[in-house]
């Protein structure tokens, strides 16, 4: 029986609320905190109407940690979820730390001003972390999060060793809308707009945004996609805890309606994230085209079809080299069905609520910065099974 503090009411905050409100056992008493509490008073109504159970909401700035530090003295949790955005992650890692309690989110943190995401600011607080005795989780969502479970899973049962991994994410689903994100807008936007980058042979290689791709079949009836190459965060921490990888890219599907309206919006420059003055008011392009997008929240009602997120992985098991693809599929409209959120937003906020399961019964413990790599992936994956992202492994000889 635990207390947890969830910060961030947007599409992932609501999923992980939702599955921590059906998990009575672990989560008994739940506090859910954002910048606008309007969103955190829906989410609890919906919650309330679904489950019957009660949670509690706050206004909180989550940028100033003399907030969130009040909030968890005042509410006493065991465990800060944090689904706000990576801006937010360093202060309330802070928060934390100043208040002795774990920590677990879902993206690794991001300056504003610069769109590069790494670990090292992270990592830096493992010493302080591992002193006041208290663990952070990074990265429980789907990529990262499962992805990473995936390949410690595929090391200890499937391999001896693990020398290629592509991690590849397809969205087969359409919103209705011309041009929307599935996730925050403005987070989605400077990931797909930043240089590619991918593991070979010991060094890290560069690529021009979206120059690189290739045609990846995907199973149960989703078929051949376009899948582009990208930079993301997992890789950083896989290549750092899996020595034998020779080779790790990350992979992901785009509409062409997809990438065209993107193109025009880098080319007038929308996409832009420096200021730049408007009618004499300082304003950041694409804080302001996020404020004309659909909310990636609202998507659910409308967005059809399945995702599928999977490893493909090749080693060595018994002098042999085989290959293997284990992956998820989610279904759009049953995830709004369950939870009231689209795919995306599902598929990110149960591991955020499995991780936090984790922490909470002591399945995973540790003192100081983990990534999910690091813990034993077998009840992280059964619970997989048990709440609605089961997984299907295949393996064929090279
Ligand atoms: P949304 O934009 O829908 O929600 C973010 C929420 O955080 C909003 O409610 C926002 O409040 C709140 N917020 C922003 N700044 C603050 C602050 N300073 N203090 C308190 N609350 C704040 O994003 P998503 O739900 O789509 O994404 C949430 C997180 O999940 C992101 O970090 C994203 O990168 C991550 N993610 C991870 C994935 C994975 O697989 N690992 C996949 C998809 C997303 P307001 O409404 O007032 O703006």
């Amino acid at each position: 029986m635990s207390r947890v503090l969830i910060i961030g009411a947007g599409g992932v905050g609501n999923v992980v609320v939702q599955k921590c409100a059906q998990t009575p056992s672990v989560f008994s008493e739940i506090i859910l905190a954002g910048r606008t509490k309007s969103k955190c008073d829906k989410i609890a109504e919906d919650v309330r109407i679904r489950t019957g159970k009660t949670i509690l909401t706050a206004q909180i700035d989550a940028d100033h940690v003399s907030e969130t530090v009040a909030l968890i003295r005042s509410f006493n949790p065991d465990l800060v979820v944090n689904v706000a955005l990576p801006y937010q992650d360093l202060a309330i890692m802070e928060a934390c730390l100043e208040t002795g309690v774990h920590y677990l989110d879902t993206a690794n943190y991001e300056h504003p001003d610069e769109a590069r995401f790494e670990y090292k600011w992270q990592w830096a607080f493992h010493d302080r972390f591992k002193e006041k005795g208290i663990m952070a989780l990074l990265g429980s969502g789907f990529d990262p999060g499962v992805t990473n479970v995936f390949c410690v899973h595929a090391l200890k049962h499937r391999f001896d060793e693990i020398h290629e991994l592509d991690i590849i994410d397809c969205n087969a689903g359409d919103h209705g809308h011309p041009f929307a994100t599935n996730f925050n807008p403005e987070i989605n936007i400077r990931e797909v707009t930043a240089k590619g980058r991918f593991w070979e042979n010991g060094n890290w290689k560069e690529t021009e945004p979206l120059s690189k791709s290739m045609s990846f079949d995907f199973p149960e009836g989703i078929g051949p996609k376009k899948c582009y190459l990208m930079y993301h965060e997992e890789l950083e921490s896989l290549v750092k805890h899996f020595k034998s990888l020779k080779k790790a890219r990350f992979w992901m599907t785009f509409s062409d309606n997809y990438l065209k309206h993107l193109e025009v919006l880098q080319n007038v420059g929308m996409t832009r994230i420096d200021p730049v003055i408007y009618e004499g008011v300082e304003i950041i392009p694409l804080k302001f085209l996020k404020t004309l997008l659909p909310d990636p929240a609202s998507l659910g009602p409308a967005t059809k079809g399945r995702t599928c997120i999977g490893c493909l992985i090749k080693g060595i098991r018994r002098d042999k080299i085989i290959q293997y693809f284990i992956y998820n599929i989610c279904d759009h409209q049953e995830a709004y069905q369950e939870v009231g959120a689209q795919a995306i937003s599902y598929t990110t906020g149960v591991p955020a609520m499995i991780g936090a399961m984790m922490v909470l019964t002591g399945k995973w413990r540790g003192k100081g910065v983990f990534n999910m790599e690091q813990f034993d992936p077998d009840p992280f994956m059964e619970q997989l099974n048990l709440h609605g992202l089961p997984w299907t492994e295949i393996t064929w000889n090279d």
